[in-house]
């Protein structure tokens, strides 16, 4: 028999743990498609611009069908837990900002997780830790709405649909890159990376 699983927990098995940013993007996606009256985006009826690219962003794609491949996820480095969601058949568009209330974290998990993470936490710290981020996590999808973040009605300007565009061949590396990313370096087609002759600094 196949139990259909809740948005939650496909939200959990896609990013692979269970944690309080999950818990603000799933609250977020649930809260768009609430207010904008729409399903999962199949194609690309929805549009989500994402303004971080934390743990919740994971649960914006699986619970709005918002994503990164399709192309009706874009993402802006901002740092700022703010989502808009535009809906192409309504024409409308939402903004919703996540308020401090949301992001406040327990002072007793801050100190626990410092502990967790170094590795040096006993196995009663990481059980409290656990189960004090399940009291989050449980606080965050229980939130009333008004105390989880700020929802405005935006104008907004629908991107394009995703394009497919050709690929061609690198004249140095050799590697197929889509077309507008080329770039002419002594009158031939080049890849980004050649172009630059950079090797990023991570
Ligand atoms: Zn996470
Ligand atoms: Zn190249």
């Amino acid at each position: 028999m196949c139990m259909e699983r809740t948005p939650w927990e496909k939200a959990v098995e896609f990013h692979g743990h269970s944690c309080p940013g999950l818990a603000i993007g799933c609250k977020v996606a649930e809260i768009a498609l609430k207010h904008l009256r729409e399903m999962r985006s199949r194609d690309e009826e929805l549009v989500a611009i994402v303004e971080n690219d934390s743990c919740s962003v994971d649960a914006v794609q699986v619970l709005t069908g918002c994503t990164l491949g399709k192309g009706n996820l874009i993402y802006r480095d901002l740092g700022k837990q703010v989502y808009t969601f535009g809906s192409r058949s309504g024409n409308r568009a939402l903004r919703i900002s996540v308020n401090g209330d949301a992001r406040r974290p327990d002072p007793e998990m801050q100190e626990l997780r410092q502990k967790v993470f170094s590795g040096s936490a006993s196995q009663e710290e990481r059980a409290k830790f656990q189960l004090a981020q399940g009291r989050r996590i449980e606080q965050i999808l229980q939130m009333d709405e008004s105390q989880f973040c700020t929802i405005k009605e935006i104008d907004f300007k629908f991107p394009p649909k995703a394009k497919i565009f050709p690929s061609i061949k690198c004249a140095t590396c050799g590697e197929m890159v889509m077309e507008p990313r080329l770039r002419v370096k002594n009158g031939e087609f080049v890849c980004l990376d050649c172009f630059d002759d950079y090797s990023r600094g991570w």
